[in-house]
């Protein structure tokens, strides 16, 4: 079998727990020749085993390490056994009936980088990274049809490829839209359309959260199909909705209707604008709110500006604690890789410090239970604090 070897610094970082392997991280750039989907072994800078992964070119990366183990073998079994792990350590989520969409395989952190898998009340998305692990699919599929709770499995491509980026792979479409549960809250969900589906699994327990403290007033930003306003109306909170995309809004009305409240009384608002204009338009007229969740994307352009969260999250923030009323909370979401989480961390208390009132960090949040992590610093993407403003 084709062997590659390591630089030093990468063969510390996988004998500490990481997994996936860049192209500079390799002494023989040749690597990048080796076809997509090629398993090989992986040498350290000492010439000593390390394991072996698969060749599978991707936005962070050209190979996912798959196993320490020198004897395992690249094979149908080896991958089912990875899948049922990873689903028989989901028990909990499994034996709750409130909650009915969880992740059952989370790439690196269940041990196979480049394929994430979701479970949708009885659908499932898969989610594919690289061409190189796509090329085992079937094995990926049998062992999904097997289980008996499972009517349709659906695709999603993330690499580059002239196939279609969203199919039906197995069984009967969904229903549209689905109606999934989470914590009872219900959520509409649209399967084979679009790489989000409508909720992203990652934030429930921030959801959960949300639905135990909000009251009064709260003011969503960037609020996408208003997951985080359901969950906060559910707990008898008014809620104003901002997301600069036009199908936010019939997206929000869904998931308010679907949860018995009304979109158009006086208690709720849903607005489609820019972020930016609304923040301006709020501290002009002086709103303030008992809670602000604030979850913008990594990049976003819109026809007057450009954000980057890297760059741009500071100022953000500065701007949503401003209008965050006495004894109220401030959340701030980061789901981006790039930007660590102790910098992250740093940034926001500075900016805490930068406005009137006293600040408190007083909680955090990272990925759910079933979106466990490698130790790769790109598996770890979703950080999220909790401010307290002091009354
Ligand atoms: N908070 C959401 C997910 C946000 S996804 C949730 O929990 O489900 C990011 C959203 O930001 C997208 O819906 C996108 O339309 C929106 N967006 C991007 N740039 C924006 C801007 N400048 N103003 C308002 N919304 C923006």
């Amino acid at each position: 079998m084709n062997s590659y070897q390591l630089k030093p610094l990468k063969s510390n970082g996988v004998k500490n727990g990481e997994c996936l392997l860049q192209l500079n991280d390799f002494q023989d750039k040749n690597i990048s020749q080796l076809p997509e989907g090629t398993p090989f072994i992986v040498i350290s800078d000492q010439n000593k085993p390390l394991g072996q992964a698969l060749k599978g070119n991707q936005n962070k990366g050209v190979a996912w390490l798959w196993t320490r183990n020198i004897k395992d073998t690249w094979s149908e079994e080896f991958v089912s056994e990875k899948l049922k792990v990873a689903y028989e350590k989901r028990e909990k989520l499994k034996a709750n009936p409130n909650t009915t969409a969880y992740r059952i395989f989370n790439g690196e952190g269940d041990g196979l980088g480049g394929i994430t898998i979701d479970l949708y009340n009885r659908f499932i998305v898969i989610d594919w990274y690289t061409q190189g692990l796509y090329q085992y699919k079937e094995w990926v599929y049998h062992w999904l049809q097997q289980l008996n709770r499972v009517d349709g499995i659906y695709e999603t491509l993330r690499f580059k490829t002239d196939l279609a980026k969203h199919r039906l792979v197995w069984g009967i479409p969904s229903p549209e839209p689905l109606v999934i549960y989470e914590s009872k809250r219900a959520y509409a969900v649209h399967l084979g359309q679009d790489w989000m589906t409508g909720l992203f699994l990652d934030q429930r327990e921030v959801r959960d959260f949300i639905n135990q403290q909000a009251y009064g007033r709260m003011l969503n930003l960037f609020s996408y199909t208003g997951a985080f306003s359901i969950a906060a109306a559910l707990n008898g909170a008014d809620t104003v909705s901002v997301d600069v995309a036009n199908r936010s809004d019939r997206l929000t009305r869904q998931n308010f209707e679907l949860n018995q409240i009304n979109p158009d009384n006086k208690h709720h608002e849903i607005r489609v604008m820019d972020v930016f204009d609304y923040l301006n338009y709020a501290q002009r007229h002086d709103l303030q709110f008992d809670l602000i969740v604030c979850d913008p994307p990594s990049f976003a352009r819109t026809k007057k500006r450009q954000f980057q969260v890297i760059r741009d999250y500071k100022d953000l923030a500065k701007q949503v604690f401003s209008i965050t009323k006495p004894a109220g909370m401030t959340i701030l979401s980061l789901n981006h890789s790039g930007y660590l989480a102790d910098e992250f961390r740093t940034d926001m208390l500075e900016a805490s410090q930068e406005v009137i009132g006293n600040y408190h960090l007083i909680q955090t949040f990272s990925l759910s239970e079933d979106f466990p992590t490698s130790a790769d610093s790109e598996s770890n993407y979703l950080k999220v604090l909790v401010f307290y403003r002091e009354a």
